[in-house]
């Protein structure tokens, strides 16, 4: 905490901290239903033991937020509160809470791992019963309450030299960071990342740090594809909806395919693509249900192994919060505009026109 803050302290001692200027009321999204998202006064919530009340700064509205809003998402309930990816300064800390002063910039997620039960115990934390039943939404709003064990083990000091746009991109990025760190990277000399949205260029600028392999990808967007190719991919293929696959990607075989679209298409291509004893990443999840008939032959004879990548556990954040410390990806062209609260709505059929491919949201 070398990190100058302003702060306006009420009190702090064991009773915990608040910002003398806390207001009753907040402007705050619920996501209603499909397609409908308000903007409404709702109380200012006062943290319990524990937690920590955070003002938010910046929340990013990205291709989670555009599913849940248009077709629902079976971990965003509906209606409720929306957003979960965010940064801000602290606002309150309730008795006993983490070491943080009203007034400190700081960073998290939105989830945290029990610790106590099995798949802990296995070092699974994604696969933590609790991670998503006890998540914190509600991110598109000016305030958001941290719950305790949210508090206690994923909410960070923020340098004040790291943008609050910046160090809302620590969710994406620390899945990113698990995906990555399920590979094994032994004999990988050819990569391709399948889908160049916001996950597939953080994979494009996280790549160097795993391997030093040849990284190529498959994009349906020209803004994207250039992006790709600034951050190292090279080939990058153009793959039109609904268009016949490049002859020259065709070809091409690769040791691990990271696939990033969140369609059955995508999943296919880099199942295509991989060599034997390839390994496929399956990043973007698909909707409830969904069947994906799979070339058995090649499965087994081939040796190809199908990873699942969902979430990230305790180091993914901490690797993936260095990795913003360090500086040195290129975040800002991740970002479209910044946009108000009040904006949301609109911020949302952009996201489902495709009209861009993430937003910040400054609540103010
Ligand atoms: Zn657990």
């Amino acid at each position: 905490m070398n990190e100058p803050y302003s702060s306006s302290i009420a009190f702090a001692d064991q009773r915990g901290q608040v910002a003398d200027d806390l207001p009753q009321l907040m402007r705050s999204a619920v996501l209603v239903a499909p397609g409908h998202v308000e903007i409404r006064d709702v109380p200012v919530p006062r943290p319990g033991p524990g937690e920590v009340l955070v003002r938010i700064e910046a929340a990013l509205a990205g291709g989670t937020d555009r599913k849940a809003f248009q077709r629902g998402h079976p971990q965003i309930p509906m209606p409720g509160p929306f957003g979960h990816r965010y940064a801000g300064v602290v606002a309150a800390v309730g008795e006993g809470g983490p070491d943080f002063v009203v007034g400190q910039p700081i960073m998290g997620v939105h989830t945290a791992p029990c610790l106590r039960c099995s798949m802990c115990a296995k070092e699974r934390w994604s696969l933590c019963p609790h991670v998503m039943r006890d998540k914190v939404l509600g991110a598109f709003a000016q305030f958001l309450r941290i719950p305790a064990h949210i508090a206690r083990l994923n909410l960070f000091p923020r340098p004040a030299r790291l943008s609050a746009v910046h160090a809302a991109l620590l969710e994406p990025l620390a899945c990113v960071v698990h995906g990555l760190e399920q590979i094994v990277w032994r004999h990988v000399e050819r990569v391709l990342v399948v889908g160049l949205g916001v996950i597939g260029l953080l994979f494009a600028q996280l790549l160097p740090r795993y391997t030093s392999a040849m990284r190529c990808g498959a994009g349906r967007r020209k803004r994207r594809i250039e992006l790709a190719r600034r951050f190292g991919l090279d080939p990058v293929w153009e793959v039109p909806a609904g268009e016949p696959i490049p002859a020259d990607l065709r070809r091409r075989r690769f040791d691990l395919a990271l696939e990033c679209t969140g369609k059955v298409e995508g999943w296919q291509l880099a199942f295509d693509h991989v060599l034997p004893g390839g390994q496929v990443l399956l990043f973007g999840g698909l909707p409830k249900g969904t069947q994906w008939p799979v070339d058995c032959t090649r499965l087994h004879y081939e040796e190809i192994r199908l990873i699942g990548g969902f979430h990230f556990g305790p180091q993914d954040v901490l690797k993936a919060r260095q990795a913003l410390l360090e500086g040195g990806l290129d975040l800002d062209p991740l970002v479209d505009a910044c946009m108000s609260l009040e904006e949301l709505p609109e911020v949302m059929r952009r996201l489902s026109a495709s009209e861009g491919m993430q937003y910040a949201i400054a609540p103010g």
